[in-house]
């Protein structure tokens, strides 16, 4: 039997956050399985939790605080483990004086035993680290790699990281995909990951982390706490299409104990371009980082022909959902920024319908608009947003774009339809979050698909 973990044998943890999906599930297990005396505390009432307390059914000896925190309880505290999602000036952590306070990816990365793969990002975390998870995992599957499993896990698909730890080795590689908030909660010089890698930066979550500056920062965390020698170098990648990726390629190219290496969409080879599937360029640059994470891995171009033609979009990112009568439709449902919408329209080259529109989190849509009036035929506009987003249009000049308004995604699917030709495409990419209309982007994503397929019968 494995020896508990010392910190949390008899010890009283604070699970601060268990999240609606899952978020702090893990710690809370693992500290009680480590023998922890655990209270999972959430602002949140019980019916927002539902699900993630599903998850802790089996798990009697865990205490909860639900609906409010109890300073009580973070006083008292000796390991506070830290939702992502919790303000680092939050009034009750602050209590925790006496506590070592943690993140699930920070416990994570200290244990673990195998090689990490940080990949952070504004857009496109996602898509490169399932890639470079498909690509090692496919390579290996063609032949000898110089590694054992291959582990996906952090923001993407809410893999039990810590429970997973016992089954982790030396020779194994884990691909973790990590938010900003996550990045900024790294704690300290070597708790970072061997091999890190950022796609680009643009302005998002500044209602977090107030200038674009403390988010450049809070990404910028996983680079500076790598650790590396002159015989065991970090790696460290950035994407040269992006103004923040090529600055910090000059400021740590020349620094000891790291390698340094730049990739854009135009290194991939012709026959691997060729042969992946998923549209436009912002994919391309995806694909460019997973490859040159999987090189200085010791995996060769010819190891990943297969993986990189067998790979398919991620549910929710420019999913391919149906063609009817010659009109393909996509969802793009992730899409919860002008950016990813506007990566989203340059990827595709047919003419466009476009559904977009969502909960206001307070982000402009000018450079948007002017997308739109230069790429799109027809616009559907819906949720919150609907007013903001025709007024960049207006704005925006140009040959005019047809504009209607709907109040639900069924009447947006309906109008988009009207506005279609042979050889078009309809895209739902709606550039804001979904939380006015739905409970999240998979929510509405997963509908736009019932009802596509819907129309289609
Ligand atoms: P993330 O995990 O960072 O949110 P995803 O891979 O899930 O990124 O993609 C989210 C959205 O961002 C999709 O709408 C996609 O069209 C867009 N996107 C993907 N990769 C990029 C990229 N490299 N640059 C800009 N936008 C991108």
């Amino acid at each position: 039997m494995r020896c508990h973990d010392t910190l949390f044998r008899d010890k009283r943890i604070v699970v601060m956050g268990l999240g609606r999906f899952g978020g702090g599930v893990d710690a809370a297990i693992y500290a009680a399985e480590q023998g922890g005396r655990v209270l999972v505390s959430d602002l949140a009432e019980p019916e927002t939790l539902a699900r993630s307390l599903k998850d802790l059914e089996g798990f009697p000896s865990i205490e909860y605080c639900l609906g409010s925190h109890a300073e009580e309880a973070f006083r008292n505290a000796d390991v506070v483990v830290v939702n992502p999602a919790v303000p680092r000036d939050s009034r009750w952590l602050a209590q925790a004086e006496n506590a070592a306070i943690t993140t699930q990816i920070n416990l994570f990365l200290e244990r673990c035993p195998a090689t990490v793969i940080g990949i952070t990002g504004s857009n496109g975390k996602s898509t490169t680290a399932a890639l470079t998870a498909h690509l090692l995992e496919s390579a290996a599957a063609r032949g000898s790699v110089p590694y054992g499993a291959v582990w996906l896990g952090g923001n993407i698909g809410n893999r039990p990281l810590l429970r997973c730890l016992s089954q982790m080795n030396a020779e194994d590689l884990v691909v973790l995909e990590l938010s900003s908030f996550q990045t900024e909660m790294l704690a300290s010089p070597g708790m970072s990951t061997k091999i890190a890698l950022i796609t680009n930066l643009t302005p998002n979550h500044l209602d977090r982390h107030g200038t674009f500056e403390d988010y450049c920062a809070a990404k910028e965390t996983l680079f500076r706490l790598q650790s590396g020698t002159e015989s065991d170098p970090s790696v460290s990648l950035f994407c040269k299409e992006d103004a923040v990726g090529r600055e910090w390629f000059e400021k740590y190219r020349s620094q000891q104990g790291r390698t340094v290496g730049g990739y854009s969409a135009a290194d991939v080879p012709k026959p691997l371009r060729e042969s992946f599937t998923l549209p436009g360029r912002a994919n391309l640059s995806n694909l460019a980082g997973a490859l040159a994470i999987v090189r200085c891995l010791g995996v060769t171009a010819s190891q990943v022909e297969e993986g990189v033609a067998t790979f398919r979009s991620l549910p929710h990112r420019l999913e391919a959902v149906a063609e009817q009568g010659k009109v393909r439709w996509y969802n793009d449902s992730i899409a919860t920024t002008p950016e990813s919408t506007m990566a989203a329209l340059d990827a595709l080259e047919a003419p466009k319908v476009l559904i977009t529109g969502g909960y206001d989190k307070g982000m402009g849509f000018l450079d948007l608009g002017r997308h739109i009036v230069a790429q799109v035929k027809a616009v559907v506009l819906m949720g919150q947003t609907t007013g903001k987003i025709a007024d960049a249009i207006a704005k925006a000049g140009g040959s005019p774009v047809k504009v209607e308004r709907a109040a639900s995604l069924v009447e947006a699917v309906n109008l988009a339809a009207q506005q279609t030709v042979p050889g078009d495409v309809v895209i739902l990419s709606p550039a804001c979050a979904s939380y006015d209309m739905f409970a999240n982007f998979e929510d509405r994503g997963n509908e736009f698909r019932r009802l596509v397929r819907c129309l289609k019968s």
